[in-house]
């Protein structure tokens, strides 16, 4: 899928799949409490993946002139995304840092930036690696850092059932990758 993705969810088409996963569980899709839910769960997905048919550039409108040359850092940006290989959400808190290069971004953005990717069916390591390539292509600077921490109920609720399990991945580049002292200083303003 590329960064503009252009796939719009079809809500009558996951209706129709949910109407069926009640059939195949043995339930009534006619009783009260589940006339509705196809067209919710379908509206529910449209709007937990509606970050397909965002293009993330539009976040980049308010990049500022600005010769900062610090660390720039927002730590505990909440998220959820959908795990592409079990349909289940995982949740956390991703912490973006970039070594600005002339150009400084609103702050807010760098927060958009993490949902639009954040609103796909994703790999928890993949959305990191995304958001970190997207600002290190798309805002001039030196480097960026990305770290996420995420409970994935996939495997708190089901499977080796693990509550309180978090997983933790990072992806730095430039300066962040190539000089191990900057990506010390980096990396201990991201981890608490
Ligand atoms: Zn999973």
């Amino acid at each position: 899928m590329s960064d503009k993705g252009k796939t719009s969810v079809d809500n009558k088409r996951i209706e129709k799949a949910v109407r069926e996963i009640l059939l195949a569980v043995g339930e009534d899709a006619e009783r009260e409490g589940l006339k509705e839910t196809p067209e919710r769960v379908a509206r529910m997905y449209a709007e937990l993946l509606a970050g397909m048919q965002e293009d993330p550039k539009k976040h980049l409108r308010s990049v500022f002139s600005e010769n900062y040359d610090e660390i720039v850092l927002l730590r505990d940006i909440p998220f959820y995304s959908i795990c592409e290989h079990h349909l289940m959400p995982f949740i956390g808190s991703a912490h973006v840092a970039y070594l600005p290069s002339g150009a400084i971004l609103g702050v807010s953005k760098l927060a958009r930036i993490v949902d639009c990717f954040a609103r796909r069916l994703q790999a928890q390591e993949r959305l990191t690696y995304q958001i970190a390539d997207f600002i290190m292509n798309n805002l001039k600077t030196q480097g960026v850092a990305v770290v996420l921490e995420a409970s994935h109920s996939c495997m708190t609720i089901r499977g080796i059932k693990k509550p309180g399990s978090v997983m933790v991945t990072s992806a730095v580049r430039g300066i962040f990758k190539r000089d191990p002292k900057t990506r010390n200083e980096v990396m201990s303003l991201l981890h608490k």
